[in-house]
């Protein structure tokens, strides 16, 4: 008994060791795909945001990574999630690539690989309009900041507080969300990167950006670890468009 129960362990062990192994060759063979998955949380205008007419995604992001596509003869998919989900989508190969205005961190670097930079993208402190209390960093003690769950702006916040400054950190699922909880009064502040903040006062108003921005961040997409060739084809997609000056009317389409 002792026996065959020894035996079907190494046979477990044998055929687990072997699945790792397909896992493994198929992951290389995503390299020569002909449509790619695209993860993002169209929540984050001007890079990301649903489409009032197509009810798609579109935004700075959506249209850099098709024109991207397109240049290096791919299509892509667009899968929606939420942001906190997307670089263990990328990681675990559910998804090919993610496109969320993600700022390229070293924790992150950790778990995806990123394509080279596409924007910069700093953070920014934002109070209501008629705040008068807060006008920089330096008046943040003992407030209550709102940010979005698994962001950079969320870490920021967390690490004012872990300081003794922040008194409270509000960690919400959207920006929507986030600013809703400020205009309410159950936030005195957010942190949350520069040009969505802007988008969000152009479009929604009553929120304004008080002192200098926290952080300097850049964007860049990002896929699994080993999935170099898929990094090189959005590397050369991205350096032929800003080649080209499709880049650029990109970038003046949406800022
Ligand atoms: N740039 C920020 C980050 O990477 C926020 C991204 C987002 O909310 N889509 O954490």
């Amino acid at each position: 008994m002792k026996k065959i129960l020894a035996l079907a362990l190494v046979l477990a062990l044998v055929f687990s060791m072997t699945a790792c192994g397909s896992k493994k060759a198929d992951k290389s063979a995503a390299a020569e795909k002909s449509t790619y998955v695209v993860a993002t949380n169209p929540d984050f205008a001007p890079f990301e945001f649903i489409d009032e007419e197509t009810q798609q995604p579109t935004g700075f992001d959506m249209d850099l990574i098709k024109a991207i596509a397109e240049d290096q003869g791919f299509t892509v998919e667009i899968q929606q999630m939420g942001f906190d989900a997307i670089c263990g989508a990328v990681q675990n190969g559910v998804v090919d690539i993610g496109a969320s205005g993600m700022s390229i961190t070293p924790e992150r670097q950790e778990t995806v690989l990123f394509s080279d930079p596409y924007i910069e993208a700093g953070l920014s402190i934002s109070v209501r309009d008629d705040d008068t209390t807060i006008t920089s960093a330096e008046d943040l003690a003992g407030k209550v900041c709102a940010v979005q769950i698994g962001t950079t702006g969320a870490a920021k916040a967390q690490e004012l507080f872990d300081a003794g400054i922040l008194k409270e950190v509000k960690v919400l699922d959207k920006v929507d969300v986030v600013y809703q909880e400020l205009k309410t009064k159950g936030a005195d502040c957010v942190i949350n990167d520069t040009p969505v903040t802007k988008a969000y006062i152009s479009n929604a108003g009553g929120v304004k950006i008080v002192g200098d921005e926290l952080v300097a961040d850049s964007y860049g997409f990002a896929v699994a670890k080993d999935n170099t060739a898929l990094a090189e084809k959005i590397n050369k997609g991205l350096a032929n468009l800003k080649a080209n000056g499709k880049y650029d009317e990109l970038i003046a389409k949406y800022f």
